[in-house]
């Protein structure tokens, strides 16, 4: 097996004589080396998105000079035939740099770069050179468009990213009985204590590399199902909502890869009675956050939301119809709902608004596994595009 084969869960699990996971190599030995000073170069962390739309992908770049901005930094490609982006005879992609972030890992001046995906420019038959197009797997373009066109609006989203600790060897959450179920939900929301918070330092580690990252996280809790965790990025705005979120996962996994544990991101990891994963995306714009009418506001925005409620559901994450069950604080995916402070709504509105009358709103659909691009794509679109 080789590792993301472009498929969920085919990291190969490395196996001790008693069942333990080993160690592949010495975690002390690299403190030889981490601190040795870099001749002047610095190391540029390219990320991307591969072509099952979730996993995501890098490699290092060496540079002579620290970047200022993405715009510093040259394009780059990859071999889209092993990311299953491109066919083997014509398998060079595009990377272009959008955002910069310091590289917590590598740590000094190094950095992680976020790029989007692009067919290689390509000569005409007139000799002219056609511009680089997005490939289909790469959402930001569009988002990026969209962002764009409705700037002075302002949107802001804070993005509630969920996910599940999954024991390495045995794909079954960190800390659950072998074959078997922890005690029913209850005790692990917001949790302190051994048996409730399950796999902490993973959570602590990931706030740390975010936070020196430069990434707007704004809070960590345990969830409601045992091993599940939340983390929220966010207030940001525009295009930054989706590139921030993007790259506080790949923080995640590369963390995971340290602890020997692996995160899913699927909306429902344990059938039955335990709570699916979500998405939830609080949203805002100047005219939700303007004194006195900003109520008024949010009302017509969640009313042209309801208008469209099945293209949203549509991209609001693959296996969605698993989690939105209308149990387990969701609301059924075919009707769209919204209420004050309900959790078992489409859309929530805070308590306060109603009292402040203004703020912002939470788009409860999303599963945990959303592309943040399209997401935050169609809020702007359909409350202020159309
Ligand atoms: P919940 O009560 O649903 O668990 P959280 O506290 O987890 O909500 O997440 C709320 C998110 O909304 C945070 O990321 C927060 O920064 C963000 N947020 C706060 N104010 C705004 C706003 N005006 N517009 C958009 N997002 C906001
Ligand atoms: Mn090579
Ligand atoms: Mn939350
Ligand atoms: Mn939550
Ligand atoms: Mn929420």
């Amino acid at each position: 097996m080789s590792p993301t084969n472009g498929e969920k869960h085919t990291l190969a699990p490395v196996f001790g004589t008693n069942g333990q996971i080993t160690q592949l190599l010495d975690p002390e030995l690299w403190n030889r080396f981490k601190d040795l000073d870099q001749s002047g170069k610095i190391c540029a962390e390219y990320v991307w998105i591969g072509g099952t739309g979730e996993d995501l992908r890098s490699k290092t770049r060496v540079l002579d000079s620290v970047p200022k901005s993405a715009a510093d930094l040259p394009d780059w490609n990859y071999d889209g035939s092993s990311t299953g982006q491109a066919p083997g005879d014509d398998s060079e992609v595009y990377l272009k740099p959008r955002a910069i972030y310091r590289d917590p890992f590598r740590g000094g001046d190094n950095i992680i770069v976020l790029t989007d995906a692009y067919e290689p420019p390509r000569v005409q038959p007139d000799g002219s050179v056609k511009p680089p197009v997005p490939i289909p797997t790469n959402t930001r373009a569009a988002c990026a468009e969209v962002m764009e066109k409705a700037a002075s609006h302002e949107p802001w989203f804070g993005i509630e990213q969920e996910y599940t600790v999954l024991d390495a060897r045995t794909k079954w959450p960190l800390g659950w009985p072998t074959n078997g179920f922890p005690g029913p939900q209850g005790p692990y929301y917001c949790a302190a204590g051994s048996g409730c918070a399950i796999g902490r330092d993973l959570i602590e580690a990931h706030l740390k590399a975010c936070l020196y990252a430069g990434l707007n996280v704004s809070g960590v809790n345990s969830e409601v199902m045992p091993s599940q965790w939340e983390y929220q990025v966010g207030p940001v705005t525009g295009i930054d909502g989706g590139d921030q979120l993007w790259m506080s996962r790949y923080i995640l996994v590369r963390c995971a890869e340290l602890y020997n544990v692996e995160v899913t991101f699927d909306p429902k990891p344990i059938p039955g009675d335990w709570n699916g994963t979500g998405g939830h995306v609080n949203y805002s714009t100047n005219e939700t956050r303007a004194k006195n009418t900003g109520w008024d506001a949010i009302q017509k925005q969640v009313e042209k939301l309801g208008k469209r409620h099945a293209v949203h559901i549509a991209a609001y994450g693959e296996g969605n119809e698993r989690r939105l069950t209308g149990k387990h604080e969701t609301s059924s995916m075919h009707d769209f709902s919204w209420g004050v402070a309900n959790r078992g709504c489409s859309i929530r509105v805070g308590r306060m608004v109603p009292v402040e009358k203004s703020g912002y709103y939470e788009d409860r659909r999303p599963a945990s596994n959303l592309d943040p691009y399209q997401v935050t794509r169609l809020l702007v679109e359909t409350t202020l595009l159309m």
